[in-house]
């Protein structure tokens, strides 16, 4: 009699469900494998067999034929040895009259099988349960190592076992299997320590002689706007860049459960709770196009998606092949990237700030006040000539940063009271702007002051801006204006934007 057993597949970040329909008949003993296997699943067959012969099942001579469903699409990975050798048992034994065991198949199960029986973790667990279980609350049988995992996926009753034997007991007469290392079984959702943001704040008022930088991060933090830092070597923009990812909010839990999805599928969740702060990502500049945007055999996630929620640092962005960069346009317009494989296109959420570093030529000391460029001026032109206007556009903030002049030394004299978010930033003060923001958001109309429309203009012809930029500007003095606690955005606050956008570095050098 046929058995069929529920398990499932990771496809990109996606839960696949998978049905594992196991026949014996007889005839010439084999083991048939079919329903467009990949080869990682085609070798389950001696995984399987080993650990059954190791859990003390003895599986009659006779043809064994397995079908993983739906057919159409290729099956990759070793989540379903468990349910590939509970299917065999199940047949052998003629569990379907047993109405009890008949409900316990109805779990769902996952693992992968050594060759001694032990169950060994999958890839993508959380991601897989979350799509899997969701449509019908059910029981989902897993590996002990990935209790905790497990258990974020809502509506759902985990189990877990160490061994093939523990499961196929449970199976046949519902007894609690053993796990050797049990552990807590609560889920933690814990807040970002506020200490982080108060001491990068601190460390933000600490870059003395970098004023506009300091302004220009407390703006990026408050909205969420991408920087562009120029500058030459050791002037603080990596410091800088790692302050803002200090300085990010902090993650609800649909976000949260989004992200460790993510991280998930890439095999990077390790401690299996739930993600406590945003992302920060910063891959280095001989990253290909696939390690930026995804792909490969097995659709992993890249770094764009591995940043989603949280924030993309590239340093050196110059030193980027320009092909690379041009990847970007997608998700920093989208929120969102398509990755392709063989025929097919999947979409990845993709919604990040991007900071980005870059010295502002070869030798990286044009402008410095230390030390003096050896760069010629079309070498220069040439170095600059990677970043494509259409990628410069979608800074909405761009700081020069001069030489280091006392950084780290003691902060400004502050006057008494509350100097302002200009000079002493505080995590209050941002989360006070990031409400005032959502709140315009959400409501009809722009913020905006009458006749800055005609300053805008003005504006746009002086300095060349497209469209595009107009409208980030817009939203840069939005913020700039909700972080001064103002009712609606001032020409004040445009005129601050503006000051961000202009791009000294590029004149002469175009
Ligand atoms: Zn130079």
């Amino acid at each position: 009699m046929p058995v069929r057993i529920r398990t499932g597949a990771l496809t990109g970040i996606a839960g696949l469900p998978v049905s594992a329909e196991v026949v014996i008949s007889r005839g010439l003993p084999g083991f048939h494998l079919v329903g467009l296997p990949g080869i990682e699943v085609r070798e389950s067959r001696e995984r399987v067999l080993s650990a059954l012969r190791h859990s003390g099942v003895r599986v009659p001579p006779g043809r064994i034929t397995v079908n993983l469903a739906p057919a159409g699409v290729r099956k990759s990975g070793a989540s379903f040895d468990l349910a590939i050798a509970l299917g065999i048992v199940a047949a052998v034994e003629g569990w379907a009259v047993d109405a009890g065991a008949a409900l316990r198949l109805r779990s769902v199960f996952l693992g992968e099988l050594s060759l001694f029986g032990e169950l060994r973790p999958v890839r993508g667990l959380l991601p897989i349960l979350l799509d899997v279980a969701r449509r019908e609350p059910r029981v989902a049988f897993v590996p002990s190592s990935q209790r905790n995992e497990a258990e974020l996926a809502p509506g759902l009753r985990v189990m877990a076992a160490d061994q093939l034997a523990d499961v196929l007991a449970w199976c046949r007469d519902g007894s609690r299997p053993r796990e050797r290392s049990p552990v807590a079984g609560h889920v933690r959702v814990a807040t970002p320590a506020p200490a982080a943001a108060d001491e990068a704040c601190a460390a933000l008022a600490r870059l003395s002689g970098q004023e506009l930088a300091r302004k220009a991060a407390v703006v990026a933090a408050a909205g969420r706007h991408n920087l562009l830092l120029m500058g030459p070597p050791g002037v603080g923009k990596t410091r800088l860049a790692r302050l803002l990812a200090e300085l990010q909010p902090p993650l609800d839990r649909d976000d949260a459960l989004t992200v460790t999805r993510i991280h998930s599928a890439a095999g990077l969740v390790s401690s299996s709770t739930l993600a406590d702060r945003r992302p920060c990502r910063a891959p280095h500049h001989t990253v290909t196009r696939a390690g930026l945007l995804g792909g490969g055999a097995s659709l992993r996630p890249g770094e764009v998606t591995l940043a989603h929620g949280g924030l993309l640092f590239l340093d050196e962005l110059a030193e980027f092949h320009p092909a690379v960069l041009d990847v970007l346009r997608q998700p920093l317009q989208e929120g969102r990237v398509t990755v392709s494989r063989g025929g097919g296109q999947r979409l990845f959420p993709a919604r990040f700030q991007l900071i980005a570093a870059s010295n502002p030529c070869r030798c990286g000391y044009f402008g410095s006040s230390v030390r003096s460029c050896r760069c010629l001026p079309h070498e220069r032109a040439r170095y600059l000539s990677r970043l494509s206007g259409p990628l410069l556009d979608r800074f909405d903030l761009f700081v020069e940063m001069g030489a280091w002049r006392g950084a780290f030394a003691e902060p400004p004299a502050a006057p008494p009271g509350d100097a302002g978010w200009r000079l002493h930033p505080n995590p209050a003060q941002l989360a006070a702007a990031r409400g005032q923001l959502d709140d315009w958001r959400r409501a009809p109309g722009a913020p905006q002051a009458p006749g800055n429309g005609r300053f805008l203009d003005q504006a746009r012809e002086a300095l060349g801006l497209s469209l595009r930029a107009v409208s980030r500007c817009l939203e840069v003095a939005a913020t700039v204006a909700a972080l001064d606690g103002a009712v609606r955005v001032e020409e004040a606050h445009l005129r601050e934007a503006l000051e961000f956008r202009y791009q000294p570095v590029f004149e002469g050098s175009r």
